[in-house]
């Protein structure tokens, strides 16, 4: 039993072909992922010759761009397509990025048995509220992580607001995501996060909301965190 949700990967297979059209599918994902990376870059002191593991990497948007900063990442995912089209871009751009199609579960089982080197930066963005046990993902980031490494998850809030914004407002006004991109229910609230957290004993040094204006077609960062949040974690040993 793996933790995948096949009906939520078909979305992203689809979607695999317009991932690094600007106006395409992720047009929000490019228009937001300048501002993610310097605030992934500022909480980790730097991503220069950092070693990274970007876990749903999907097409590579993230991925790239912490190559490009000097991380040396490898990226996993479950899909095909989108994994097909992280490649060859990034072969393109002459970049060198390790994609896998693998679990976490399962690169951590691979990782722990090959003995390997943890990693100094995990980022998974986007990718909690399509699976079906987020706390399974987010203990396998934190056993993956060196001692002093920090993880940063990025998720939805269950609001009317999120609903509104997310689901009505990107999807079916603006029509910048394809409808059914997002399912509600699976939207996750930060006390539950901060409580998965907890289990996987890693601890919230900073969280913050993204937010977007659609006429500036701008994403700024503050502390309200009632919609689209990202939050920065440290296993507990080290922040006691
Ligand atoms: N993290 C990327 C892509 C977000 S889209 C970014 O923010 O730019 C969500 C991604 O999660 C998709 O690529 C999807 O295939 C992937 N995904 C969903 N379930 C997964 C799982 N169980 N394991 C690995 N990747 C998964």
């Amino acid at each position: 039993m793996s933790n995948v949700d096949q009906q939520e990967l078909v979305k992203f297979e689809k979607m695999a072909k317009s991932w690094w059209d600007p106006q395409g599918d992720f047009k929000p994902i490019h228009l937001l992922n300048p501002l993610r990376l310097a605030y992934i870059n500022e909480k980790s002191n730097g991503l220069f010759g950092k070693k990274v593991l970007d876990v749903g990497c999907g097409g590579g948007i993230l991925s790239e761009s912490m190559a490009r900063a000097g991380a040396n990442v490898t990226g996993i995912d479950m899909t095909t397509q989108p994994l097909r089209i992280a490649r060859q871009h990034a072969q393109e751009n002459q970049l060198e990025i390790d994609y896998q199609q693998i679990t976490i579960e399962e690169f951590l089982a691979k990782h722990q048995e090959q003995q390997a080197e943890r990693y100094d930066v995990i980022t998974c963005m986007e990718m909690l509220e399509h699976v079906p046990d987020p706390l399974s993902i987010i203990r396998s980031c934190q056993q993956l992580l060196k001692p002093n490494g920090i993880l940063f998850l990025s998720t939805i809030n269950r609001t009317l607001k999120a609903y509104a914004l997310v689901v009505i407002g990107a999807e079916y006004i603006l029509k910048m995501l394809p409808k059914g991109t997002h399912e509600f229910d699976k939207f996750i609230k930060p006390a539950e996060l901060l409580n998965w957290c907890d289990q996987a004993e890693l601890d919230c040094v900073d969280m913050v909301g993204y937010h977007f204006n659609p006429l500036l077609e701008k994403f700024w960062i503050n502390h309200d965190v009632s919609c689209n949040y990202i939050a920065t974690l440290k296993p507990i040993s080290d922040s006691m």
